[in-house]
């Protein structure tokens, strides 16, 4: 990590009242703010990358773009350029994590009904380093 990874409050935030980018009570908002501990493994002016609480894989990074949107469908509709880099940190967070040619699972759960938990989008990157993930789709 460098110091350029750190998640730090949008330099360009609104000084006074609500900042709309961000959904109060969010826990990946709170990340992206600094305001909730994370371990930061990358970022990039749109997205903030980071371990997982309860890790899935070897390796398992979770994606997730510092403005509030809801899940995956709606980032991709409202900042499209925003879930390429998300999909481009998360290809990078692997390559650095020590995946194979960078190879990994990147799942968007979207809605409750399909496992949601947290509802800001987010990717999770899934990688086994020096071995094989379990279970395939
Ligand atoms: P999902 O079920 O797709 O919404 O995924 C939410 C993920 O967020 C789960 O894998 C949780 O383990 C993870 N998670 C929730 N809170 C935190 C946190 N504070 N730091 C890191 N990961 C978290």
């Amino acid at each position: 990590m460098t110091d350029s990874d750190q998640a730090t409050p949008r330099r360009d935030a609104p000084a006074g009242g609500a900042d709309p980018r961000r959904q109060d009570g969010c826990v990946f908002c709170g990340i992206v703010a600094g305001e909730v501990p994370a371990e930061l493994v990358a970022s990039t002016d749109a997205v903030v990358a980071f371990r997982d609480l309860a890790p899935q894989a070897p390796l398992h990074v979770l994606v997730v773009p510092r403005d509030h949107h809801p899940d995956v469908v709606a980032l991709a509709a409202e900042a499209p350029g925003v879930l390429a880099d998300l999909v481009a940190t998360g290809a990078r967070v692997a390559a650095d994590g020590g995946a194979a040619a960078g190879e990994h699972r990147l799942v968007f759960n979207t809605g409750a009904s399909a496992g949601q938990t947290v509802h800001h989008a987010h990717g999770h990157v899934l990688a086994a380093p020096g071995g094989e993930l379990a279970g395939s789709l």
